[in-house]
């Protein structure tokens, strides 16, 4: 006997009859003897209308308020599955975050996982029923309701997963599994049979959002296999798993973009001791993550240069006048801001043990009149800012150069 998570994303439960396919899902695999735990998201479209609502209540809506809202669509989806496996004859229970203790940290729209209880889904297993749990919620210490972040319900449900000891976690999505770039962007993208968690890891922060990067953090934690697949087809998707599982190390796995953050340049500040500890510390002090960061060596009589780093959009209304004033301090220039960027990557295991790889994606994007903004390196990744208009013809690009319609064994890496 097994015990199985298996979660479910907003297409996948979008209408009355969709739930009733998961229903059929999860009860076909309590017939094969296996112990049943549902994960689900709000249906396809829920949380954007919910948030929508609130913006249309008040411009800049309370985050308390704003989380008790958006964890109303997956309160829905999980009693409306509970109630479609009762019509199919099954026994099961819809459980809410709180119903769980999913305790979380007080950061609303976007908060951790600090532990989950998992007492009351063990003994709904035990009883012989399924369990069925709202995702993307949790709850603070005092009792407030949080959310985990866009795309969370992944993250609550390799959590659970991990708490209750399961077998594995297999994630019902749109595609049915990991493809080397996003399937709707290049029609060429090929699914990807195993993957490791590292490149995964990779994958899911440098844009490609088919599972939440803390999903992928959480299992690679805990060793919880991932399943990525299909929740209209029985053909195998993806396997998320430990390095050491047999994983062929090819160079360039996959391609991704983002389109989420803006760049900053200060233009003309000094080139001393002190002048980035400065503005990266005040950035730092109001909890703004930076990205890229570039910044040359003085290449004026003056000893001046430029400073350009990344921050995500959503940060641009904090970061502007910190920039401002900044500025006047530091004797800068002028600050200039562009939100029409676009941060494209490719990831491999293989990039250890290879060189020249950054090279030829330079290369590529050269051949297509694409300028290269700024560049930022790992161990496994290289990424590329460009304008946000070439970011598709980029990951095309970058597709085909590394030959990555061809299955690994026949490439040339
Ligand atoms: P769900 O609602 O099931 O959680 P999401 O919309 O969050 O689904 O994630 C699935 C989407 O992820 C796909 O429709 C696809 O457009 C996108 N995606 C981006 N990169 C990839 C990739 N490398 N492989 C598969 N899907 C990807
Ligand atoms: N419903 C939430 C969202 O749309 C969580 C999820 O689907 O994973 O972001
Ligand atoms: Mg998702």
């Amino acid at each position: 006997m097994a015990l199985i998570v298996q979660k479910y994303g907003g297409t996948s439960v979008g209408s009355v009859e969709r739930i009733h396919n998961v229903a059929r899902r999860a009860l076909a695999t309590q017939s094969q003897g296996d112990q049943v735990v549902v994960i689900v998201s709000a249906m396809a479209g829920e949380t954007n209308r919910l948030l929508t609502l609130a913006g249309e209540i008040t411009p800049a809506p309370d985050r308390r308020e704003m989380d008790v809202i958006a964890a109303t669509g997956e309160q829905v989806s999980s009693a409306l599955t509970a109630l479609a496996i009762q019509a199919q004859g099954g026994q099961a229970r819809s459980f809410l975050g709180h119903q769980i203790k999913m305790k979380t940290d007080n950061a609303y729209s976007n908060a951790r996982i600090l532990g989950i209880d998992a007492k009351g889904l063990r003994k709904q297993l035990d009883d012989g029923g399924i369990a069925v749990v709202a995702g993307y919620q949790g709850v603070d210490e005092q009792g407030n309701i949080t959310t985990l972040g866009r795309g969370g319900s992944d993250t609550s449900a390799v959590a659970i997963a991990a708490a209750i000891g399961a077998d594995c976690c297999e994630i019902y999505t749109d595609v049915d599994g990991v493809y080397t770039t996003d399937p709707n962007v290049c029609p060429r993208a090929r699914k990807i049979g195993r993957i490791s968690y590292e490149e995964m890891l990779e994958l899911a922060s440098l844009g490609a959002k088919v599972l939440q990067r803390r999903s992928v953090e959480v299992a690679m934690k805990y060793g919880v296999p991932l399943h990525v697949r299909s929740s209209l087809s029985d053909l195998p998707g993806t396997w998320v798993v430990g390095e050491d599982t047999g994983l062929e190390s090819v160079v360039v796995t996959g391609v991704t973009y983002d389109k989420s953050e803006a760049r900053v340049m200060l233009v003309s500040v000094d080139d001393k001791p002190g002048v980035v500890a400065t503005i990266f510390g005040e950035l730092a002090t109001e909890h703004i993550s930076v990205d890229m960061i570039i910044q040359n060596a003085a290449s004026d009589a003056q000893g001046r240069t430029d400073v350009t780093f990344t921050v995500a959009k959503s940060d641009l209304d904090k970061v502007e006048p910190m920039m401002t004033s900044l500025s006047e301090k530091l004797g800068a220039r002028d600050v200039q801001y562009d939100e029409r960027v676009a941060k494209v990557s490719i990831v491999g295991l293989g990039m250890r043990s290879h060189a020249g790889v950054a090279a030829r994606m330079f290369e590529i994007l050269a051949k297509e009149g694409i300028n290269v903004q700024a560049i930022s390196t790992s161990e496994i990744k290289v990424s590329c800012l460009v304008a946000a208009k070439y970011a598709e013809l980029a990951v095309r690009a970058l597709h085909d150069g590394f030959e990555l319609d061809v299955e690994p064994k026949r490439r040339g890496d």
